[in-house]
């Protein structure tokens, strides 16, 4: 008997703050082969991101080409800044059997949602507004006007939770990173996830 698996696609993805970028870190290099997809953004660089590593780091008009161009699997204006998903990584890793990984907003995983709804969709939700407002005070990256408008998204991105596989409340770091893993690890074990021949 040969088991091999389609590839899978995971959307890690939750409001501003609550810890996705961090639990993508800690989940990767525990799960095997699990590759990321890098995005396309207009913002600029911070302090050590290289391009074509972190982001891809791209101009307003270059950003509209490729929307043009059909390039992104979804994109959207997140706080002022845009970023994409590009498509052709994602679909060619996929049809070899890899699995991929996005770490997007509520809106671009909506948009993977509605045309990809065979992806895991794990909603990475904050233990309370409280944790949240420290976490993004805590992160000493966005204005004060910039963590107003996070917490006043968050509201409403809490209610798109129900279209989502699954939630992981990131309150302990180290039991959600864990959480995340089973929940990865598990979806490859899904017999309908196999191809099985010969
Ligand atoms: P996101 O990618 O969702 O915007 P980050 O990964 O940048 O969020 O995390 C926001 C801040 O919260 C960072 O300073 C990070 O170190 C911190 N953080 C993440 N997870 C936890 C946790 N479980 N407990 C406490 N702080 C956390
Ligand atoms: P940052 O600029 O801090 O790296 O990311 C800001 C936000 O943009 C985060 O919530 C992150 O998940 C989201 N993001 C990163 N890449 C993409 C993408 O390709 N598409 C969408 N929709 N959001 C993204």
């Amino acid at each position: 008997m040969q088991y091999t698996r389609k590839g899978i696609l995971f959307i890690i993805s939750g409001p501003s703050g609550v810890g996705k970028g961090t639990i993508k870190k800690a989940v990767l290099p525990g799960v095997g082969a699990l590759l990321e997809s890098i995005s396309a953004t207009t913002r600029q660089p911070r302090g050590h991101e290289v391009n074509g590593r972190e982001y891809f780091f791209l101009t307003p008009g270059e950003f509209s080409n490729w929307i043009q161009q059909d390039k992104f699997i979804e994109w959207a204006n997140v706080y002022s800044n845009m970023y994409g998903t590009p498509r052709e990584f994602v679909l060619k890793n996929l049809e070899q059997g890899h699995d991929v990984l996005l770490e997007i907003d509520i809106q671009g995983a909506l948009q993977v949602k509605a045309t990809m709804p065979e992806g895991v969709f794990i909603f990475i939700a904050p233990p309370s507004i409280e944790d949240l407002v420290d976490r993004l005070c805590n992160r000493d990256q966005d204005s004060p006007e910039s963590i107003a408008a996070r917490l006043a998204a968050s509201e409403e991105e809490m209610t798109f939770m129900p279209q989502y596989d699954y939630v992981v409340v990131n309150d302990n770091l180290e039991d959600a990173v864990d959480r995340t893993r089973a929940i990865i690890m598990a979806e490859r074990c899904k017999i309908s996830n196999m191809k099985m021949g010969g």
